[in-house]
């Protein structure tokens, strides 16, 4: 019997849509969801509480998959609305990058990149040598690559032993060439550089020190924003004006909505207690709070965030805010900067 001709293609992709959601082992796609599933599941403790696994694919297949990944997300993320950054929306089994992430220090992270069809790694602020090492030991992986979002040491401190160990080449902004720690490679605003195949768009983001930059890998639609932003706050403004760092999330919210935000520190419990202080109305603010205490009561990282929801929740994309204006005394004839500038004199002294 001879089929319709729009059969087959609506089998195949039925095929490929129960295939991902019913056997989600199969695909890195689900690898961390399933993961963390599977390992509670035998032992009621999470073999890792700490690191998490994404799985994002190159540009090139990139809109070809996302066609694919609008539904996957919705069906998948309905039943935990706010979590739905922890699995990739992305994927090609053939070519992808796995972000890894390496608490370090009291509350740092650092992340592992692997490209896995070169094998070429990097890792993007590494405070201490050891538990990257460890984490690469575990892998019998190779370090290419350190990316530096800035100086500090608490961002670099692994630097030194790391290049020796591993030969890496050092990556920073051009700006910090004398403060990052074995510096090879220096970068600046607007300049491209490809980490074996994915394109990296470098963004500075200076307020919190004046080299400041951001790492962005448009094909996977994730950000490394170091000390620039984090979810639910931004960094404190060591070197730069209200209206620098203004200027750096600005930029940081032009990006599309479902970025993935990967940032420099876990602070976000602590910072939800200040954001809810300021703007307690916000409905989407007290459900994410929520989930974070509750995620942090099981040792679980709150990163990546998502572009979507920090410009929901987040206090310094908010300066628009009524409620938040009102509750700071903000005038109504304060500019953006301004207002920016008291809401963090307010979260320094919270
Ligand atoms: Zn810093």
């Amino acid at each position: 019997m001879q089929l319709p001709l729009f059969i087959s293609p609506l089998f195949l992709f039925l095929g490929f849509l129960i295939f991902t959601l019913w056997i989600p082992d199969t695909f890195p796609l689900f690898l961390l969801s399933s993961m963390t599933t599977h390992t509670k599941g035998r032992s009621g403790v999470c073999v890792w509480p700490d690191v998490r696994q994404l799985c994002i694919g190159k540009s090139l297949l990139y809109g070809f998959m996302r066609l694919f990944s609008i539904p996957l997300k919705t069906l998948r993320g309905a039943s935990r609305s706010l979590r739905v950054d922890q699995f990739c929306s992305v994927v090609n089994l053939s070519s992808s990058l796995l972000i890894e992430l390496v608490p370090c220090l009291e509350d740092n992270y650092a992340y592992l990149l692997h490209d896995v069809d070169t094998g070429t790694v990097g890792v993007v602020d590494p405070s201490e040598a050891e538990p990257i090492i460890d984490a690469l030991s575990k892998k019998d992986l190779n370090l290419t690559y350190i990316l530096n979002t800035h100086h500090h040491h608490d961002h670099t401190g692994g630097n030194a032993v790391l290049k020796e160990r591993y030969g890496a080449k050092v990556i920073g902004s051009e700006v910090d060439k004398e403060r990052i720690p074995g510096i090879d490679i220096y970068l600046s605003d607007g300049d491209k550089w490809m980490f074996a195949g994915h394109e990296v768009h470098i963004i500075a983001t200076p307020g919190h020190t004046q080299g400041h930059v951001s790492f962005y890998f448009p094909g996977s639609g994730a950000i490394f924003t170091g000390d620039a932003l984090f979810s639910l706050s931004c960094g404190k403004l060591f070197e730069g004006t209200p209206q620098q760092m203004l200027s750096s999330l600005e930029k940081i919210m032009s990006l599309p909505d479902d970025t993935s935000i990967f940032c420099g520190h876990e602070y976000t419990l602590s910072n939800s207690k200040f954001a809810l202080s300021i703007e307690p109305k916000n409905k989407e603010l007290q459900s994410y709070a929520a989930h974070i205490a509750h995620l942090r009561n099981k040792g679980l990282p709150t990163v990546p965030t998502t572009l979507k929801l920090e410009k929901a929740c987040n206090p310094f994309f908010r300066i628009w805010s009524t409620e938040i204006r009102q509750k700071l005394n903000i005038a109504v004839t304060a500019d953006d900067a301004e207002a920016l500038a008291v809401i963090q004199r307010a979260k320094d002294n919270f």
